[in-house]
């Protein structure tokens, strides 16, 4: 499993004609700990692998970088590393959020 680049479904076109109001307020997910680079691999390549918006991310430097902004709240990541990495998963506060332009 070394070599294997993981394979990411993105949706871009798709969601880029949703609208999105960000809470700056409030991040309404949240990891253990604000230093991505100290969450362990696996769990962190678990969501870059899952999350279908892409915002979960290492560059090629192994940088990594998540924002919650754009988020299309499938709940994935929860399901994936809520009992790992994912300190805080609810959804956004009322009118906050992703709206769906196609349903
Ligand atoms: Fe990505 Fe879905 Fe998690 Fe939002 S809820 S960060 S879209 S996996």
């Amino acid at each position: 499993m070394k070599n294997l680049k993981p394979i990411t479904c993105r949706v871009d076109e798709l969601i880029a004609v949703n609208k999105f109001e960000v809470d700056e307020e409030n991040a309404h997910i949240e990891l253990v700990s604000e230093d991505l680079s100290s969450l362990p691999d696996e769990e962190f390549g678990k969501l870059i692998r899952v999350c279908p918006a892409g915002l979960y991310r290492e560059d090629e430097n192994g940088i990594r970088s998540f924002d919650y902004a754009g988020c299309l709240e499938c709940g994935t990541c929860r399901i994936a590393c809520e009992a790992t990495i994912i300190k805080k998963w609810e959804q956004p506060r009322p009118f906050m959020g992703v709206s769906y332009r196609f349903g």
